[in-house]
């Protein structure tokens, strides 16, 4: 083992091990996490609730070498590199929310939407009624279904030849955050452009339908501004009237705010739309729907005492730089981590879990993305199906970068995992071989008023601490993390 370990060495042109420790995120929420949970209460405070913690400390320990690894061998030449283990965690961490995104793009795009046209359907609502929305799981659900069932009888109208009782297909995600780090809950439904019903026995039923294994598809037509315009008014509508059976405003409100000018702070776009044969068009739409709520490449480091979180898309109400003390900014992310077992988007209609439709549906999706192959293609039969937990790491960085990670930078030839080291004393030892630190990153303990401004100026008087430079940010040539642009 040791002869092959030796080899391992970092090369220009391969995979090279993200350091997340060196990122200005986790440096930050390193130093000042402790400090941010004594101040917000702490653990079993109701502010403060488990989970959030619980988060911070995972992404802490996600791609640290001293807390685990995989080994990369290559069996041509004995070229090895190592893999550390990642947190899997929602929110916090931008490594595991970027592969989540894209495995569940991968899988939308593989497993789910038949190959016809995609619309995306955005609603926002008006400041007032988010208020409610932001933490009230059952809410969001209750306004996302008067959302689609508005949409679903607009599709209806609009789909030449199809019974009273055809149904949509969707995949809605229901976003928790704005663009500036603000918490602002709002809906993308990616809604197939046409309804579909339960195939006629009869063949030549209509030559409108496209009759196949056993569900018919009514393409939309003349879908315009005009008819997207009217289901905005619905929606609006019956969201307000909702909300009024629910007791959260009240009659007067609803007239107030019935009474609003320019849709009244409702708002919702339908301009995107798919074609049926643009799957990698499909799988960045689903992307960007399932993005993670912050891109680390964003962040940047004003001063000591200050961050600046550069806003890609700012709105006229919102700054294009937001400047936050690390305590400020670990204050918004811990406020967009989605509560546990909150899904992050849900089946409707054809798509459904329980559709009878959805077998049929879903079979009309397949001819995955093309992907490149290993320069080993001797096996390469068609890809098995696999559920989106399964996809490979390897296989999702060569979706979005077009090039595959597990190849050797000394041969070329395809690289595999052999082991996976977890045991102490071997993660231990090989790593005081390689000369690797063999402790993970230690985590600054809280500290009391004047809290971290004092403690940052020291740091910058002694400047002598290489792991602090702020400008240390590695831009290795396979960033999984940080690369993805939306
Ligand atoms: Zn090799
Ligand atoms: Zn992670």
């Amino acid at each position: 083992m040791d002869a092959a370990v030796k080899r391992i060495a970092p090369q220009a042109q391969c995979y090279q091990r993200r350091q997340p420790e060196k990122t200005l995120w986790y440096r930050t929420v390193q130093t000042h996490i402790e400090t941010w949970l004594a101040l917000t209460g702490g653990p079993g405070d109701e502010s403060t609730p488990a989970y959030i913690e619980q988060a911070f400390r995972r992404y802490l320990d996600c791609g640290i070498l001293a807390n685990g690894f995989a080994r990369a061998h290559c069996d041509e030449c004995g070229h090895d590199f190592l893999i550390a283990f990642s947190c899997k965690g929602r929110g916090v961490c931008p490594s595991c929310n970027t592969r989540r995104m894209a495995e569940t793009a991968a899988h939308l795009t593989d497993h789910v939407f038949p190959r016809l046209p995609v619309r995306q359907w955005v609603l926002s609502v008006p400041k007032r009624l988010r208020y409610f929305l932001q933490r009230d799981t059952a809410l969001q659900g209750a306004v996302l279904r008067i959302l689609l069932r508005t949409v679903e009888r607009c599709l209806r109208e609009h789909s030449p030849g199809c019974a009273p009782t055809a149904r949509i297909g969707v995949i809605a995600f229901i976003h928790r955050f704005g663009s500036s780090l603000n918490e602002h809950t709002h809906f993308h439904c990616c809604i197939v452009d046409g309804v579909f019903a339960p195939a006629a026995n009869i063949a030549d039923a209509t030559g409108a339908a496209d009759a196949v294994a056993g569900v018919d598809f009514h393409a939309a037509t003349d879908l315009d501004a005009a008819a997207i315009a009217q289901v905005q008014v619905q929606v609006r509508q019956r969201i307000l009237r909702a909300f009024v059976r629910r007791g959260l405003i009240g009659k007067s409100d609803h007239d107030e705010m019935m009474g609003w000018e320019h849709g009244g702070g409702f708002s919702l776009d339908a301009s995107v739309c798919i074609g049926g044969t643009d799957r990698a068009g499909l799988e960045r739409l689903l992307r960007y729907c399932a993005r993670p709520p912050f891109a680390l490449e964003h962040l940047h480091q004003m001063d000591a005492d200050h961050l600046v979180y550069h806003n890609p898309k700012p709105r006229s109400d919102s700054p294009r730089d937001l400047v936050l003390t690390p305590l400020e900014l670990i204050d918004k992310i811990a406020a967009l981590i989605p509560p546990p077992r909150a899904h992050r988007h849900r089946y409707y209609g054809v798509l459904a879990p329980n559709s009878p439709m959805r077998a049929a549906v879903t079979a009309l999706a397949p001819l995955p993305v093309i992907v490149p192959q290993p320069v080993d293609t001797t096996k390469a039969d068609a890809p098995p199906h696999r559920a989106a937990s399964h996809y490979l790491w390897a296989m999702l960085l060569a979706r979005i970068y077009e090039t595959l990670p597990l190849v050797c930078p000394l041969c070329q030839s395809p690289m595999r995992i052999i082991a996976f080291i977890t045991e102490g004393s071997s993660v231990r030892k090989i790593l005081e071989h390689l000369g690797e630190s063999t402790l993970p990153p230690c985590i600054a303990s809280a500290r009391g008023p004047p809290l971290w401004e004092l403690e940052q100026a020291h740091r910058h008087q002694a400047g002598n601490d290489p792991q602090w430079d702020s400008s240390a940010q590695p831009e290795p040539v396979f960033e999984f993390d940080q690369r993805v642009a939306w």
